[in-house]
């Protein structure tokens, strides 16, 4: 049976001059990159091109790009560091109903220790509004913190803009960018973010590597103490191999990302085009033009999302409902229910989400297998009328 993977948002497979590049950091480049010997700075040498190679890729600095274990710790750090460095000046905190749970749980986590989140709503596209950001600042708003690419949607969010009111309102400004990178240009400086999240298995790298972009000079606290690492900002000996690998990613990404997202984007289209003419009752969720190449969001009226996923899958086809992290309940999407979309309609949400491994044949095999199963489930149901 033929495999077709849809799920780039959910991971990866890492990029084939990846897996070469790091297989001398199996054996030959074993050393610890804190030994001063010959071992250790062999390791060190390449770790610290990759550091360069991920501050390249959104035209960062070097030396402000600290490596973490993944994109949750990337969030966590972010937004519990600032919230403990900032604690005598104020406890408020600005996000948005429509994050990621490494940034929705760490707000409600901080909100259990005493400190106060506003969630700003999102508008039916998935899209805050500015002037809301600017209500929402009080005298005690220490953090705003705002995702550039929704994962479930694939909405771009107006971050520049955000970036001004931070910047103009002195408020520390944070954004998850893991959906971003890779998929739409990232010019880190003209964005005023003073942190940002990276993760490396969604760019072609493995999963348990991430990193977080931290402004020159920013005063914010750590959260894994320890041991030097990191110029003092996240301890720990560095994962050389996984880190070497999210480089390498980096540099591959930028290089072919143009070429790449074009051919993606015309994937998703004609993936689209082709839903909607051969299956009735869908709907796109989410912002029909300021989103990430990659991602369609469809809800399939009268069919259980769930159904539909397990159907795709006994032909080959993956896809998710919701974000992978929320799948296995039946609870529907957050992202959807705040966008104000139905509660139906979010439980017939399917998410495609499409990278540089996808072809013609994906789209056209999916084509060809979809409106059956379609069909077939909405006969079903109760509540399907032809
Ligand atoms: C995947 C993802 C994360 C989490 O990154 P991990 O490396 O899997 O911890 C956070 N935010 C967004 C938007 C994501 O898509």
């Amino acid at each position: 049976m033929r495999k077709v993977y849809f799920d780039y948002n959910a991971t990866t497979p890492i990029h084939p001059e990846v897996v070469s590049f790091v297989k001398p950091f199996f054996n030959e480049l074993f050393g610890n990159p804190s030994s001063l010997h010959w071992a250790g700075r062999a390791a060190r040498v390449d770790f610290e091109k990759a550091r360069e190679q991920i501050a390249d890729m959104i035209h960062a600095k070097t030396e402000e790009i600290v490596i973490t274990s993944c994109g949750t710790e990337s969030d966590n750090h972010a937004i519990k560091g600032m919230a403990y460095a900032k604690r005598d000046k104020g406890n408020h905190i600005i996000t948005t109903t429509i994050e990621h749970p490494g940034v929705l749980n760490t707000c409600r986590y901080l909100e259990s220790k005493g400190y106060e989140v506003t969630y700003l709503p999102v508008d039916g596209y998935g899209q805050i509004q500015p002037e809301d950001v600017k209500r929402a600042i009080r005298k005690d708003t220490i953090l705003i913190s705002i995702m550039y690419a929704n994962n479930e949607t694939g909405t771009l969010l107006p971050i520049k803009e955000v970036g001004e009111i931070a910047k103009d309102s002195e408020i520390i400004f944070h954004s998850d960018m893991i959906q971003a990178i890779g998929k739409i240009k990232i010019d880190i400086k003209s964005l005023n973010v003073d942190l940002a999240s990276f993760s490396g298995h969604k760019v072609y790298a493995p999963k348990g590597v991430g990193a977080l972009y931290m402004r020159e000079s920013l005063d914010i606290d750590n959260l894994i103490h320890g041991g030097h690492q990191e110029a003092g900002r996240r301890a720990g000996t560095e994962n050389v191999i996984g880190i070497t690998a999210f480089g390498k990613a980096c540099e591959l990404v930028k290089k072919e990302m143009e070429d790449e997202n074009s051919k993606i984007e015309s994937l998703r289209k004609k993936l689209l085009d082709g839903i909607l003419e051969k299956v009735g009752h869908v709907r796109l969720n989410g912002h029909p033009e300021y989103r990430l190449p990659n991602t369609l969001n469809l809800s399939f009226e009268y069919v259980e999302a769930e159904s539909l996923l397990i159907a795709l899958d006994l032909n080959g086809i993956a896809v998710s409902s919701g974000s992978a992290c929320a799948s296995g309940s039946t609870e529907p999407s957050h992202v959807l229910l705040a966008m104000g979309i139905p509660p139906e309609a979010c439980q017939s949400a399917i998410r495609f989400s499409l990278g540089r491994g996808n072809t013609e044949e994906d789209v056209d095999y999916t084509l060809s297998v979809i409106p059956d199963i379609v069909n077939r489930l909405r006969e079903m149901s109760p509540f399907y009328k032809r």
